[in-house]
């Protein structure tokens, strides 16, 4: 089964996908950006969980790269995957990580059973990933994952995000 990759202009929390991706904070407690959007819109029920994951399993917060699922609340969507970007830094390359939070998202969409799964350009925002490097590694990443995912849609907050993005996906 191969995985279709499609690009959308626009919010996040308002789409309509089994599973949506949250660009979070290795706190899962929130967060601005996007991180602020989801839990915003999808009322107190995401956090809730996140608390009891930061109580049980994740004491120490979730490390950058990990990828773990919750309610989606009030949202359209089932499941919100939150997982944390790495911070861009010029001095290190940290792109592996970046990769892994898209394969870690999708195979805890696998694990879920969902088969549209819709990503934020993660790190892109206050982790200040440079677009063009981030849509690069997220379009390979998930183009390289074996995964029952069916349908994967970038949703792209701004037009550069959502021309960097159509570049890699070409
Ligand atoms: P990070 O800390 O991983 O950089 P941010 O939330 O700051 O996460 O930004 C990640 C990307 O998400 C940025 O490109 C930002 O423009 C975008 N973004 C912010 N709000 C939304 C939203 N509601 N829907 C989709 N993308 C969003």
């Amino acid at each position: 089964m191969t995985t279709t990759i499609h690009l959308t202009r626009g919010d996040i929390t308002r789409v309509d996908a089994d599973a949506i991706v949250n660009a979070a904070n290795s706190s899962l407690l929130g967060g601005g950006g996007v991180d602020g959007a989801i839990h915003r819109h999808g009322g107190p029920a995401i956090l809730e969980e996140c608390r009891a994951l930061r109580a049980s399993h994740y004491g120490k917060g979730l490390p950058a790269g990990q990828a773990v699922a919750t309610t989606a609340g009030e949202l359209p969507a089932r499941w919100v995957i939150h997982t944390v970007g790495p911070v861009w830094a010029a001095s290190e390359d940290r792109s592996d990580l970046l990769a892994s939070c898209h394969r870690e998202s999708l195979r805890v969409a696998d694990e879920l059973g969902a088969r549209t799964v819709a990503f934020p350009a993660i790190s892109t925002g206050v982790y200040r990933w440079p677009l063009e490097d981030a849509a690069r590694i997220a379009v390979e990443t998930v183009r390289s994952t074996p995964t029952a995912v069916e349908e994967v849609r970038f949703v792209l907050f701004d037009d550069r995000a959502y021309e960097a993005f159509s570049r890699q996906a070409g």
